[in-house]
């Protein structure tokens, strides 16, 4: 890692929808000889995500291997330095980022670590819950549950093949909810496999406000209610996990026993941006300007799950992949603006169409706030994540053409 300082250098942390928009699009400009800048990418995995399809991957509906492109083979080598490693804290002042590899200056920075799993104070939790933030994490999820139901088929009592064939998910938002309607199609596969019978398989989705996808439409929580529910889904509002133990949680007061809890209650963005000294609001994201600049940092910019994104009527934005691509270019072009000695775009932060899968092709969303369910906005959903992975291997097919 260098040590001195560039004379120009962007660094963009995290490879996920917003950081690879934006320095794919740096990528180009420089290659084309419309910026003069050094650049580099910070980045964790090895690879790109397709976070909006880990619940796919969880539940078996699609191959591990289809939602992660290697980077190296995504990014031109030739026009951008990948850094494989952890960020652990920026420092605005120095104009540093700080990693697990030591320390990276840079003139201007992208900030597109997006969010992680936020875990409240409910006793037990980190000690055993799962989670599905990232690939290896569906994966994991994947394997676990195949194997309590494998035991499951083994188990000796009724009592221990309803526990093994129990899964809670706690917290009803985005991936919660497809979550569920993924598991409500894959779980009796799983229980024909092992020979489990279907009375004993348990599928449960809890969340402590009185309706699914708080942050999203009304509308929208009541339809994902009834479609999961009509699935099989036990579905319980109001209900908060309270205790979490190894063989089972506390949900409002009812011991519920379960070898598989899966944790979708929240997110925040890295903590390690408030401690930067960087303006936080809800879930630790970062305020930002008319131009995705952290508000009063002038070559520090913001983009995807880490940003809040206010829009002209005052409603925080929800954090979705939309949303971050829309970001993640909107950065580019204002360094590129800013590069060219031009006046930088303003960001007009608007509410964007989305899509929540529930399960088997059905979906809930709205374009434009018409809504749409049923197998049409399942079809639209897939058809946009179609698209998405179809461009990125385009990039990578003509790289290796
Ligand atoms: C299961 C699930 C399903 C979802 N489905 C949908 C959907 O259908 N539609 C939709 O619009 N949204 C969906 N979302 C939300 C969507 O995935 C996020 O809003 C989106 O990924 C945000 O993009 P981003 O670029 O801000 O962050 P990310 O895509 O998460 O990218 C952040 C990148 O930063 C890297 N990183 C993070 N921290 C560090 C660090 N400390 N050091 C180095 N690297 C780091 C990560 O490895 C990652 O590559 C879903 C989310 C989940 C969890």
């Amino acid at each position: 890692m260098a040590d001195n300082m560039e004379p120009d250098r962007i660094v963009v942390l995290g490879a996920g929808y917003a950081g690879l928009r934006c320095i794919s699009t740096l990528a180009l400009a420089r290659r084309q000889g419309l910026l003069d800048a050094r650049l580099t990418l910070v980045e964790r995995h090895g690879y790109h995500q397709l976070i909006t399809w880990l619940h796919e991957v969880a539940c078996e509906v699609i191959p591990a291997e289809r939602a992660r492109v290697p980077l190296d083979r995504l990014i031109p080598d030739d026009q951008v330095e990948i850094v494989q490693a952890e960020v652990t804290g920026v420092d605005p002042e120095q104009r540093q980022v700080i990693t697990d590899k030591g320390r990276m200056p840079y003139s201007r920075l992208v900030v597109a670590l997006g969010s992680e799993p936020a875990w409240p104070q409910i006793p037990g939790l980190r000690d055993y819950a799962l989670s599905l933030r990232w690939w290896h994490q569906a994966v994991h999820v994947r394997t676990h549950v195949r194997r309590q139901f494998a035991k499951a088929g083994r188990a000796r009592t009724r009592g221990a093949r309803r526990r093994l064939a129990r899964i809670v998910i706690a917290g009803g938002g985005f991936t919660g909810c497809q979550l569920a309607g993924e598991f409500a199609h894959w779980l009796p596969l799983l229980a024909d496999t092992y020979d489990v019978p279907l009375d004993d398989v348990h599928l449960m989705l809890v969340e402590a406000e009185e309706r699914l996808l708080p942050a999203w439409r009304r509308w929208v929580g009541r339809r994902a209610e009834q479609v999961l529910r009509r699935k099989g889904v036990d579905v319980r509002l109001g209900a908060p996990l309270e205790r979490v133990e190894q063989e089972y949680v506390v949900i409002a007061g009812e011991r519920v026993p379960t070898a598989t809890l899966i944790w979708a209650g929240g997110i925040q963005a890295p903590p390690f941006l408030e401690t930067a000294g960087l303006p936080t609001g809800p879930q630790g994201r970062v305020y930002t300007d008319a131009f995705l600049r952290a508000s009063g940092f002038r070559d520090l910019y913001v983009a995807g799950d880490s940003a809040l994104a206010i829009d002209a009527r005052g409603h925080v934005l929800p954090a979705t992949a939309a949303q971050a691509l829309r970001q993640g270019e909107h950065v580019a072009k204002v360094l590129l603006a800013e590069a060219a000695g031009a006046s930088p775009p303003p960001y007009q932060a608007r509410h964007l169409a989305m899509f929540i899968s529930l399960g088997g092709g059905d979906a809930v969303g709205d374009i434009f706030g018409v809504p749409v369910r049923g197998r049409a906005a399942g079809l639209i959903k897939e058809g946009v994540e179609r698209w998405y992975h179809n461009m990125i291997t385009a990039a990578l097919a003509s790289r290796d053409g």
